[in-house]
């Protein structure tokens, strides 16, 4: 089996994501890493960063 691609749920963009992205994003939110890891869908939404801080699966 292969667990390198483990996928959640995203409430963002309501669909199931790699959970490298879901890190990529999380970083990106609190301005640790550049928002070009960041995958579209998830750019054009409005206050995408302080959503992605509110979720409860945001990395703490
Ligand atoms: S922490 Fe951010 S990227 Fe990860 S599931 Fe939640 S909203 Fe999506």
């Amino acid at each position: 089996m292969n667990s390198g691609s483990e996928k959640i749920f995203c409430p963002l963009i309501s669909k199931e994501i790699e959970r490298i992205i879901c890190e990529d994003v999380s970083w990106a939110s609190e301005g640790m890493q550049p928002e070009r890891f960041v995958p579209s869908a998830i750019l054009e939404i409005n206050d995408w960063k302080e959503k992605c801080m509110g979720c409860p699966k945001h990395p703490k």
